[in-house]
């Protein structure tokens, strides 16, 4: 069987880190089966959807190396929709309903009262033509409503194992609103079908829909796909994330300079049985990917854990990972630069303090004055190595009786304007003899 998955956000907003890892696990389990992962854009709420969400979105994606095989938007279907609507109300299975919301709120506060579940009680369907006629003559527009077979719905979900619903105690979903739009399950489950989605692998907020939507592939005779609802992301504080919280939008942490390939192991590997580490590859994430190894509770999503991550990762990146970034950063010093400074990033773009601490111009901070110009006497010809280091400061120490921090600190700091860095023996030869003596004489250079 060839699988095809897809994911499905509404441009209604920018993707956030719960978003992603929904398509991410679509995406690796569409990767590791070789199939086909499928953009769908829910946009048939057209008063919030918009096209600059729908490209922030394709951004978003496309950044996390998420690439699909076809892209659909559902409000290039809503005829379709309206004739599998049409099928559905001749079979009976569609039915018009007039209550106003506050109608139903009654009837849920009654039931509610009497001590029972507050489930659609189907007065509409008990309507005569004449009442019906009525309803409209008043300028009621009906809603229309799926009816339920009231049985036993079971399915074999993925991560969660099996799940028995009773279709009985669900009350008959609203397809159609009053004002003629749709809602997300009629358009979600024709769009599966015909697009031959095999498995519908989405947040555990969605498994109450699952019942009602199997009712529904089996009444327009189609063979349901398997289903597959994985736990939700939370925020630091165990908050619902949402598309308001820009903190977590992936596009927030695109511009904090994180990784695409952090955010995305961060987010494949919390709430999985995987301990959480920074991958080298999307393949080594794919191949790791198993919906055996999600778990059952929320998994936390704390930025500060993903910043450690991230410069976990950058500390393994070889430099031809990054070559071609630091060349559009004007970062140089090649593989010498790379190795020096990796250990001491957090995002790449800290690569540029090095760099200028390399290339200068840097004012140095003199600490010890006397004891930078003695080390600056001593400094050997070049070319330098990674012995330069300990065979100068070595030479410093005997000259200066200084040791320990008090050699190594005014040094650092003279050399590099920093009290924390990479290791000097990396750092020496790439700023050079000539910039190294000026900056222990106290110029900038
Ligand atoms: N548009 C829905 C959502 O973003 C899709 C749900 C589904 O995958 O079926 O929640």
């Amino acid at each position: 069987m060839t699988v095809t998955v897809r994911f499905a956000p509404s441009p209604t907003g920018r993707l956030h880190a719960g978003n992603i890892r929904t398509a991410l696990i679509n995406f690796m389990f569409a990767q590791k089966m070789s199939g086909d992962f499928i953009l769908r854009l829910d946009d048939t709420d057209q008063e919030r959807s918009t096209e600059e969400f729908a490209e922030g979105i394709r951004e978003d994606l496309r950044w996390l190396g998420l690439n699909w095989d076809r892209q659909i938007s559902q409000f290039d279907r809503l005829l379709r929709y309206v004739g599998v609507s049409e099928n559905l109300k001749e079979m009976g299975r569609l039915y018009p309903a007039y209550e106003t919301p506050e109608e139903l709120d009654l009837k849920r506060k009654r039931q509610l009262a009497r001590g029972k579940p507050p489930v659609y009680d189907r007065a509409a369907l008990e309507l005569s033509d004449a009442e019906r006629a009525a309803f409209e003559a008043e300028g009621r527009t009906p809603h229309w409503r799926f009816k339920l077979d009231p049985v036993g719905v079971v399915w074999d979900d993925l991560v969660r194992g099996r799940q028995h619903v009773d279709a009985a105690s669900l009350s008959d979903p609203v397809l159609i609103r009053g004002d003629g739009t749709y809602l997300y399950t009629l358009p979600s489950v024709v769009d599966d079908i015909d697009l031959g989605v095999t498995h519908i692998i989405r947040g555990e907020d969605h498994v109450a829909n699952t019942a009602p939507q199997l009712q529904l592939f089996e009444a327009l005779s189609a063979k349901p796909p398997a289903f597959g609802h994985h736990n939700l992301l939370v925020g630091p504080e165990g908050q619902a994330l949402s598309k308001r919280d820009g903190s977590l939008s992936i596009e927030g942490l695109r511009e904090e300079g994180l990784e695409a390939l952090s955010v995305a192991s961060y987010a494949a590997t919390i709430g999985t049985s995987d301990p959480v580490a920074p991958h080298m590859s999307f393949d080594e994430l794919v191949q790791a990917f198993a919906f055996s190894k999600l778990s059952r509770s929320p998994a936390r999503f704390d930025p500060r854990d993903l910043r450690l991550l991230n410069a976990k990762l950058l500390h393994m990146l070889p430099f031809a990972a990054v070559a071609e970034r630091l060349k559009a950063m004007d970062v140089g010093g090649g593989e010498a630069f790379w190795e020096a400074v990796r250990g001491n990033l957090e995002v790449l773009a800290d690569t540029k303090l090095w760099w200028r601490v390399v290339e200068g111009p840097l004012a140095p901070v003199i600490d010890n004055g006397d004891l930078c110009l003695a080390a600056a006497k001593l400094l050997p010809p070049e070319p330098w190595n990674e012995e330069t280091w300990p065979a100068w400061s070595s030479a410093v120490k005997a000259e200066t009786g200084a040791k320990g921090k008090a050699l190594f600190q005014p040094l650092r700091l003279a050399l590099t304007g920093e009290q924390h860095g990479p290791e000097l023996k990396a750092l020496l030869p790439l700023i050079g003899r000539e910039r190294a003596q000026a900056r222990l004489e106290g110029k900038t250079a």
